[in-house]
């Protein structure tokens, strides 16, 4: 078998490839228009398409395709094959550097929360030079920002791309004052642990549920579920360990660095790590990591389930977002470093996180909800829906001396000065201990573990990159005018642990009386997404947004009319789904089954021996009290689905569905999972809980 360095990246145009197959002056040019960052002039891309060409079809591509990112959160792509036709009924393959360029997919059937409608239907792809081409199932792929042609970003690598720039010109600014003269860019390093359910694939057929909503809308608890904690790292299953080798092969051809793959909690889930890249690459990466996962699934007669909450009762899946900021020099800012003034730096970055998710916290929040999330935030599984900080008792007990001019340190205890004294390394197992932290500090990065499984990482790093960006630049404002640097250093970083400290939080995430102590504190706690986007264009985030050129006022409005509309459409699905199933399953099985009852109940008395039969008599009471109650509850949702449709205003409507239709098919389902309890197994019309979540052996 071919070893994997042989194979590894083999299926991208990466920087190897180019080095042997451009023009040297081409390759060159290529390299400065990337890290200028500026735009591909067309003599230039025509040498680089023909190239790219080349090498697509000799590794077996017909086709080409603009990869980019609507703002649904999924990927899209429009094939176009490289045939051109010659007279004669002859064709050749032809790509131009137009075509690698810039395409024109038609737009309108993307969200676009209003932007096409003040513009044109058509909008444009433009290529991303600084992610690689890629060849997916003979189509190459080429990685592209989605604007309108009023130049409103309508997908979300365009927001990405912009928040990095800022990131880098403020952390730029910020390293200056340190001395450090020969770092050009400043770039956030990303690795996003990605979980998922496999289930088989004979049990997901039967299921509307989850072929509808991706999730199961009912369920009664199995007598086993995850409580015995003996899936968590267990021993992989044959079936599950081909599949995780054959996904690795093929994220490895795409040069995606998946790491670690293991069990996860509940039965049936399980972690695919990939090795962290740069923010834009790791964000590509891993929605291709997510449809290869589904693809490879189904060859292996599995189906993988990315929903944040598959199943209740059981844990559901997030995505650990791992965020630092590393130079072009290679320097880690979020590692603390080996003399005084590193780790002054190092203290100053951290403060600059610290202030950001302090100060936008309700926009990370925000970044992060869903229907599907909704379910597992604050679940006591995944961090609350409150954001907060963890530093570990370590940093908390040196910026506490910091804030306080108290002394630090082991036996000989002395008061810290920045830019004097050294602060330890932190080894990584003292830092990482806490799992129900929201944004967790884990020796020299940032873990953000709300993120829902089925999101895109785009929009947490787009908040974070800006929020840091924002707070560097007024670090640096105040640092550049400083009399004394050192004095002024010191003097911001005490100001700035105190009066963001309210975010640090050490303790218990899953606590009850953290939700009242954060309260106390005043930090947000939206619990759903109607709560949360509502807030989206709050004054000061608009400002955020709008001063870094991340968002437009136009592309905020946009990103505000698409989330609340997804989240109404992504519940009235559900409740269709729900209503179908109910009425042409559930309804008439357990019918059948009350007949069933009703029979041996008339039988067994007739047999005219003196004893009631209880089993049967007590069933059907409670049974047909049951039926009757979910008849009309169901009409009852019927009747607010009716009433959903007259909403004009897409806030009242989504507040509508969290308030009225979400409580009314809770109430229905827990009916039918107490129904499902008690229902004959043959006649029950869906495979249980325990079937589907033991269903891979
Ligand atoms: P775990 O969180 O499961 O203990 P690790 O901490 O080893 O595992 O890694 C989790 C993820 O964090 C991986 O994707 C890894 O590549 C990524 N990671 C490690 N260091 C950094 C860093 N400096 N910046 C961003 N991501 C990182
Ligand atoms: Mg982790």
């Amino acid at each position: 078998m071919e070893s994997v360095n042989g194979y590894f990246g083999s299926m991208v145009f990466n920087d190897t490839v180019m080095r042997q197959r451009l023009p040297q002056d081409t390759y060159e040019q290529l390299q400065h228009t990337i890290k200028e960052k500026r735009h591909l002039d067309i003599g230039l891309a025509n040498i680089i398409a023909q190239a790219m060409k080349e090498w697509a079809i000799e590794n077996g591509a017909t086709h080409f395709t603009h990869w980019f990112q609507p703002m649904t959160g999924i990927t899209a792509e429009k094939h176009e094959s490289f045939i051109s036709p010659v007279g004669g009924g002859k064709v050749i393959m032809e790509f131009s550097g137009k075509e690698l360029i810039r395409g024109e997919p038609d737009a309108s059937s993307f969200p676009s929360g209003g932007l096409r409608a003040t513009f044109e239907a058509r909008g444009y792809t433009a290529w991303d030079a600084t992610s690689y081409a890629f060849i997916k199932e003979g189509t190459l792929c080429i990685p592209t920002a989605f604007c309108s042609f009023g130049g409103h970003a309508l997908d979300k690598k365009t927001p990405l791309l912009r928040s990095m720039q800022a990131l880098s010109k403020q952390a730029l600014r910020v390293l200056r004052l340190f001395g450090n003269e020969d770092v050009h860019t400043v770039d956030s390093s990303v690795g996003a642990e990605q979980e998922y359910f496999l289930i088989d694939k004979s049990v997901f057929e039967k299921r509307k549920d989850l072929i509808y909503t991706g999730r199961t809308l009912f369920g009664a608890k199995p007598p086993k579920g995850q409580e015995l904690g003996d899936h968590y790292f267990g021993t992989i299953k044959p079936r599950v360990f081909a599949f995780m080798k054959e996904l690795d092969t093929e994220l490895w051809k795409l040069g995606i660095t998946a790491k670690t793959e293991h069990n996860e909690v509940a039965p049936g889930q399980h972690e695919l790590a990939p090795i962290y890249s740069s923010c834009n690459i790791a964000t590509d990466h891993n929605q291709l990591t997510m449809e290869l996962m589904q693809k490879i699934a189904k060859k292996h007669d599995l189906v993988c389930l990315l929903h944040e909450k598959p199943f209740a009762g059981v844990n559901g899946s997030g995505k650990h977002n791992n965020w630092s900021i590393a130079t072009d020099t290679g320097v880690n800012l979020l590692n603390p470093g080996e003399t005084p003034a590193e780790n002054a730096q190092f203290l100053l970055f951290l403060c600059a996180v610290i202030k950001a998710v302090d100060e936008y916290q309700d926009l990370l929040r925000i970044s992060v909800a869903s229907a599907g999330n909704d379910h597992r935030l604050g679940a006591s599984e995944a961090p609350p829906a409150i954001v907060s900080i963890f530093i570990g008792a370590e940093l908390a007990e040196i910026l506490n001396a910091l804030e306080n001019d108290v002394p630090y340190g082991g036996k000989e205890k002395e008061l810290m000065k920045i830019g004097v004294h050294t602060i330890p390394r932190f080894p990584r197992d003292n830092t990482d201990r806490n799992r129900t932290s929201p944004f967790a500090f884990t020796a020299n990065k940032f873990e953000f573990r709300m993120p829902g499984s089925s999101a895109s990482i785009a929009d947490p790093n787009i908040v974070i990159n800006t929020a840091v960006a924002s707070a560097l630049r007024e670090f640096a404002d105040i640092l550049e005018n400083a009399e004394d640097f050192e004095d002024e250093l010191h003097k911001l970083i005490r100001a700035t642990i105190s009066t963001h400290k309210r975010i640090i939080f050490n303790g218990n995430g899953y606590d009850e009386a953290w939700t009242r102590e954060a309260e106390r504190r005043g930090l947000c706690n939206y619990r759903t997404t109607p709560d949360a986007v509502s807030h989206l264009l709050d004054e000061k985030n608009v400002r955020l947004f709008t001063e870094y050129g991340v968002y437009s006022v136009e592309e905020l409005n946009a990103q505000f009319e698409i989330r609340m509309e997804n989240y109404c459409k992504v519940i009235r699905i559900e409740a269709l789904t729900l209503l179908n199933m109910v009425n042409k399953d559930i309804l008439p099985a357990v019918s059948a089954f009350l007949g069933e009852l009703s029979g041996s109940y008339l039988a067994r008395r007739g047999t005219g021996l003196n004893a009631e039969p209880v089993y049967e008599k007590e069933m059907i009471e409670s049974l047909t009290a049951k039926l009757n109650d979910l008849y009309a509850q169901k009409n009852e949702l019927q009747a607010l689905l009716d009433k959903d449709l007259e909403y004009a205003d897409v806030t009242k409507r989504a507040f509508f569905c969290k308030d009225e239709i979400i409580v009314k098919m809770a109430r229905i389902r827990a009916l039918v999972d107490s129904m499902e309890e008690v229902t004959r197994s043959e006649m029950w019309p869906y495979p249980t809980y325990g079937a589907i979540l033991f269903s891979v052996k």
